[in-house]
């Protein structure tokens, strides 16, 4: 159904574009993040786009509750963590898309098809170049060695990317060691969990911890506002697995009213036009392997993805809750 009614536009006499078309989109990544690559898609296609932001709990529980009721065409968020919780509660819809499939890695894409990576970012180490040489940089799991003792950070654990770190490390090393490894993190804090990224990097910045672990975005965000700070980015993992990745993404509405237009719109985000403007404007990875990254974010360096499906985040997360506070990692 037109949302639009040609016959108002008949009445009014006004000039609209023929079968113009709206699209609601429920997003819990940052809007400021969005709004350039909405008014792009708007220009480019007639096409009016309402943005509704909020965490993502809060929006999966609207769509739940609306229901056949919801305005709602597309759903935008992060984590794949997240992606996975909107599928399971039977969010999102299916879609046959070509142009989805050759544009995003079968990694971050939903098995069946309800939602696709748009944008990637790496959960990896960072730490103090006055304090440590990398060359004593590893694993995640070396983070637990007692080398480490007070000198590591860690933004809380009721975070999903935590929770989808801890989930996949339980995928690849098995329960038993990642409840060791995480037990061996909380014996090394030197601080209590921090309540953000942006803060842990900030610590580590002041000498306040050696090292941590943090999504690339917030460094690159940091970056921008010191550009002299005292941080460098390792990526883990490089001779084991991988380093851990995770996306952003994006679903077409179980609901919608609108699902052609709303994968079209998904669709033309995974694309060569939109995927740099996705990604750039918060210093994350393109998730289309053809299209490069930011000059900035790329001067981080190359380095080996775990290819593991990002969907394992979700379906190991309340192991990884659970794993987590019997280690005590608060
Ligand atoms: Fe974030």
């Amino acid at each position: 159904m037109l949302k639009k009614s040609l016959l108002a536009v008949a009445v009014l006499g006004t000039v609209a574009p023929a079968m113009a078309s709206e699209l609601t989109v429920y997003s819990s990544r940052a809007t400021n993040l969005l709004e350039p690559i909405v008014q792009k898609y708007e220009q480019k296609t007639g096409t009016k786009v309402t943005l509704i932001n909020d965490k993502a709990g809060p929006l999966m529980e609207r769509l739940k509750n609306e229901g056949k009721n919801t305005k709602a065409d597309v759903f935008i968020t992060v984590d794949g963590g997240n992606l996975w919780q909107a599928a399971q509660m039977d969010l999102l819809r299916p879609i046959k898309s070509r142009t989805l499939e050759a544009n995003i890695p079968s990694n971050f894409q939903d098995a069946k098809n309800r939602w696709f990576g748009l944008s990637v970012r790496a959960r990896t180490i960072f730490y103090n170049p006055s304090k440590v040489n990398p060359s004593q940089l590893s694993t995640y799991a070396d983070l637990a060695n007692a080398k480490w003792k007070d000198k590591l950070c860690l933004r809380t654990s009721n975070n999903v990317y935590n929770q989808s770190l801890v989930g996949t490390m339980i995928q690849n090393i098995g329960a038993k060691k990642t409840e060791q490894v995480v037990k061996g993190w909380v014996n090394n804090l030197a601080a209590a969990p921090f309540s953000n990224d942006t803060a842990m990097l900030e610590a580590i910045d002041a000498g306040q911890c050696d090292v941590g672990i943090a999504n690339t975005y917030y460094y690159g965000r940091l970056l921008d506002k010191k550009p002299n700070l005292n941080v460098k980015v390792f990526f883990a993992d490089q001779n084991a697995k991988g380093t851990h990745v995770n996306v952003s993404g994006a679903g077409v509405v179980k609901y919608s009213d609108n699902a052609a237009e709303a994968q079209k719109f998904i669709e033309w985000l995974s694309g060569s036009e939109a995927q740099n403007l996705f990604a750039d404007l918060n210093h994350e990875y393109p998730a289309n392997p053809r299209i490069s990254p930011d000059p900035k974010v790329a001067s981080w360096g190359n380095f080996r993805r775990d290819i593991i499906n990002v969907s394992v985040a979700g379906k190991n997360q309340r192991q990884a809750i659970m794993l987590m506070k019997k280690a005590g990692y608060k």
